[in-house]
């Protein structure tokens, strides 16, 4: 059994959904699942028109809506004609009616709560699913639509539910159990689920990936691919770096790594599940039948090149936390500890001395109480707009030369470093630099690390190094 997941420019029009349907096709005999995304920047619009609402211009979420609408209903005609598109047209047409009441109310109250906003993001997923079901079975696929809130059951942190486990395997195999033993193709909308109370919830921005590996987990399945918009997972962000080079295989550690320090194309909780079960992962691109993409797995042959890939995330904040003076250094990094506990704060990067301690954290999530806490305890200063950039790959830990090879092309690109971690874990390398300076530290980076000639020449070298041991142990 295989699920694959579709992502929103993999689902964006007729002509992407019509491919859709052949790679779903290619995979007939095993046994398919299919967990898609919004259509593309259906999603943002969502979160745009609860803002328009919330702040009382309900006219202009209401036409944002009606073009929704359009677009919805124009595709769903494309790909099924008038006759089949009847058939789904009152179930479109209810969500739309719903859509329309929710912002009227938000827009009545002036309030967006996590858990009305991940209702409002809902309607994206749901109706994409409703139109690509619909749409594969009209081309011979024998689909049945499936509410992905009846299977995947999560905890009530609204807006970045996590699964649980038991309960999602039980009734993830009761509603799909009977559909696959028919040889049915389930659809299921990604990024969606519910509380055991069936409160809609949604796993966080990009969580279709995860909803995919969830479901995969769940099923026992023998992969999960990732058919999105690119040709798998590359050393860089292509968008940043045209240079860019698929990775044909990787290992789960690289791949998690990577997702979590900003590389977009996988959600960074996608591989958790498929660890868990050894179940490998694919990232393939949609618009290449043939895609080869990248292969993830628990074991991945070592790579040629020094680093598997470099990657960047941004809209993090630096915050600096000096004990102040007079207070008594004993005890100081335990009170800082203990309030980032109390804030549940997920930091990513930190660096300690004895009186002074630095971390880093999604400007996002960062907690204004949590700040002011630390000011009774400390002096600190706290500076968002930065990035960190992180390179990684399993055989960099003991190799001599690497940390002053990458901090080098950084100074090369004239970008000034502002807090280095390496250590914490052995396969990345990681550095924190102001965000408007991501684009040419990554590339500077790339251009050291994996442009041609530099691979050729570390080639050649690994190649006279085991000649020389062959040689040796003649
Ligand atoms: P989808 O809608 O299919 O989920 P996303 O936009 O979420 O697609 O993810 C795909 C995008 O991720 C690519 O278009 C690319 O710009 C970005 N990306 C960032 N880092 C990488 C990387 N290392 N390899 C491939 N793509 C990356
Ligand atoms: N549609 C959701 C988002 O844009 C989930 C996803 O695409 O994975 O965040
Ligand atoms: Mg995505």
């Amino acid at each position: 059994m295989v699920v694959m997941k579709f992502g929103g420019t993999s689902v964006q029009d007729a002509t992407a959904i019509e491919r859709v349907a052949e790679i779903v096709r290619s995979r007939h005999d095993q046994h398919p699942v299919v967990v898609v995304s919004a259509f593309a920047k259906v999603t943002d619009q969502l979160v745009l028109m609860g803002q328009q609402a919330v702040a009382g211009d309900c006219d202009a979420a209401l036409q944002l809506l009606g073009m929704l609408q359009k677009r919805h209903f124009d595709t769903a005609q494309q790909l099924l004609g008038a006759a089949e598109g009847r058939k789904i047209n009152g179930k479109l047409e209810a969500t739309f009616a719903h859509a329309d009441a929710f912002l009227r109310g938000l827009a009545a109250i002036r309030e967006l709560s996590p858990r009305s906003s991940d209702q409002l993001l809902s309607f994206g997923e749901l109706l994409s699913s409703e139109i690509v079901a619909a749409a594969l079975a009209v081309r011979g696929l024998d689909t049945v639509w499936v509410d992905s809130r009846k299977c995947i059951v999560t905890n009530a942190r609204y807006t970045q539910a996590l699964p649980l486990a038991e309960e999602t395997r039980k009734q993830t195999q009761d509603k799909l159990g009977a559909i696959i033993a028919k040889s049915k193709i389930p659809v299921m909308g990604g990024f969606i689920a519910a509380t055991a109370e069936g409160v809609t919830t949604t796993l966080g921005r990009g969580g279709s990936d995860f909803s995919a590996a969830i479901v995969g987990a769940a099923l026992d399945a023998d992969s999960i691919e990732i058919w999105t918009d690119v040709e798998g997972m590359m050393t860089a962000d292509p968008r940043l770096c045209p240079d860019a080079r698929t990775i044909r295989e990787i290992s789960f550690n690289e791949a998690a790594e990577l997702a979590y320090f900003g590389a977009k194309v996988l959600h960074p909780a996608t591989l958790l599940p498929a660890i868990q079960q050894d179940i490998p992962v694919f990232v393939l691109n949609s618009g290449n039948l043939k895609s080869k993409g990248t292969r993830i797995t628990a074991r991945a042959p070592r790579s040629r090149d020094t680093f598997r890939a470099i990657t960047a995330k941004t809209g993090v904040s630096l915050v600096n936390v000096v004990a102040s003076r007079g207070v008594m250094v004993h005890g100081f990094l335990r009170s800082v500890f203990e309030a980032l506990d109390r804030y549940a704060a997920s930091v990513d990067l930190v660096a300690i001395s004895e009186v002074s301690m630095s971390f880093t954290m999604d400007s996002k999530r960062l907690p204004t109480a949590l700040i002011s806490e630390l000011e009774r305890i400390a002096d600190v200063t706290c500076e968002g707009q930065q990035a960190i950039v992180c390179l990684v790959g399993e055989d960099i830990h003991g190799k001599p030369g690497i940390a002053a090879s990458v901090f080098d092309a950084v100074a090369a690109a004239e970008v000034n470093i502002r807090m280095i971690s390496q250590g914490a874990s052995e396969i990345n390398i990681s550095f924190v630099i102001q965000e408007n300076d991501v684009p040419k530290a990554v590339r500077q980076l790339h251009a050291r690390f994996f442009s041609p000639a530099v691979v050729a020449q570390a080639a050649a070298a690994s190649g006279k190094r085991t000649g020389k041991i062959r040689k040796a142990t003649r």
